[in-house]
């Protein structure tokens, strides 16, 4: 293929991935307008639904205005071949392949963190702060930055490195050793994400005596599931939106409940989540999320092997000559028409695993306070109760409240 296809190529999928978001977002914003569905009658009164009604439209119209501006930019960037002109500055004081694609995305990294912190701070200490979900303080904002940087340097520049080493020591069959070393990667993160990662950013405490702690206690007896793996979480140190999950594989795994999830929610309604995140384990779902993003990391690490050495794809990036970091980067665009049907996949299976999982929750313990649970998340959090069924398909990793409430009461 020739540069100016390769350049054609990554421009038209730019342009496609910025328009298909925008044709969702917009029938997404225009179907959050209905009137609340007769099913789930009784969750806002007028005013209330109004509010999330306001709140919706405000977070979907600066969405819109974040990614046009990062759709410009990298249109610009691609077209002026503004990567290739960092490339050759880099080149004039690191070697070739070497520490240049660790200098390149290092760059890369700390310029579109300076682009977006702006967004990100809108977002939070504007939008969120107005409708009364942003807890956090600027002192947390900005040592959640610092720990992020610092991660990002540690584990995205030792994967990093090891990529180069590979790519230059063994050639085009590279991407089977990186396979490997990336599975393990995501093996140990799965397994220690809520002992090492997590600890980081939140507290995470075991359970106090009570009367959640005894409802908890016999239901895990009644399931064979270990209490000791249940903690509380403080969520409530960014936001006020409570939330639950499962992390981990085998004896690591970990049941989180959200401080201000425990705060807003009845025993029976708190115990009825417990037994959906636990429905999430009894299920494997997330061993099989595991192998399934393992498998796909093979075959994109294959794909990228094809075109890794390639210098025309450098060039169609603005390089002189065929550079690692360049054709990484171009990958993730060429690469992206495939994730995203990749992540539709992922999302089509994740929503059958939540029904699978609410279905356990109402077999072993009951559907009724997990019914009433997810509808007072659904108000609390201002969520829009009418999303498009096309932004649903695309996007949505959970079933709208509508249809998990209609599958829970057949
Ligand atoms: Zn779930």
């Amino acid at each position: 293929m020739t540069e100016q296809t390769i350049f054609t190529i990554l421009l038209a999928i730019i342009t496609f991935d910025f328009a298909l978001e925008r044709v969702l977002n917009f029938l997404n914003r225009k179907s959050a307008k209905k009137p609340i569905p007769k099913e789930l009658e009784g969750i806002y009164d007028k005013e209330k639904y109004a509010k999330s009604q306001a709140y919706q439209a405000e977070v979907s119209q600066f969405s819109m205005f974040s990614a046009t501006f990062s759709f410009v930019l990298l249109v610009l960037a691609i077209y002026n071949g503004w990567f290739g002109m960092l490339d050759q500055w880099i080149r004039t004081f690191s070697p070739y392949n070497l520490t240049s694609p660790l200098f390149f995305f290092g760059i890369l990294f700390i310029v579109s963190d300076v682009i977006n912190t702006p967004f990100s701070i809108y977002r939070n200490f504007v939008i969120e702060a107005k409708y009364g979900f942003n807890k956090m303080t600027v002192k947390t904002f900005i040592l959640d930055k610092i720990k992020g940087y610092i991660l990002t340097i540690i584990i995205g520049g030792l994967l990093l490195g090891v990529l180069i080493y590979l790519v230059n020591a063994i050639g085009s069959d590279f991407w089977y050793y990186f396979w490997a070393i990336m599975a393990a990667f995501v093996l140990f993160a799965n397994l220690f994400y809520t002992s090492l990662i997590l600890p980081l950013f939140n507290k995470l405490t075991p359970m106090d005596e009570g009367e959640l702690k005894s409802s908890i206690q016999s239901y895990c007896d009644k399931v064979n599931f270990p209490l000791k793996n249940i903690f509380i979480m403080d969520g409530s140190k960014r936001s006020s939106k409570g939330n639950a999950f499962f992390s981990g594989l085998g004896k690591k795994k970990k049941v989180v409940l959200f401080d201000t999830l425990v705060e807003k929610h009845s025993v029976q309604e708190l115990t009825a989540v417990f037994a959906h995140e636990v429905g999430h384990y009894k299920k494997k779902h997330i061993l099989f999320t595991t192998i399934f993003s393992i498998g796909m990391m093979g075959f994109m690490l294959f794909l990228f092997s094809r075109m890794a050495y390639s210098a025309e794809v450098s060039w169609a990036m603005g390089g002189q000559t065929s550079a690692l970091h360049l054709n990484l980067l171009a990958f993730g665009i060429l690469y992206s028409p495939i994730s995203t049907l990749l992540g539709i996949i992922g999302n089509v299976i994740s929503r059958k695993n939540e029904y699978e999982a609410d279905a356990y929750a109402k077999e072993t313990y009951d559907g009724t306070p997990l019914i009433t649970g997810l509808k007072r998340m659904s108000a609390d959090h201002l969520s829009n109760l009418t999303p498009h069924p096309a932004f649903v398909f695309v996007h949505y990793s959970h079933p709208p409240l509508k249809e998990r409430v209609k599958a829970l009461e057949r």
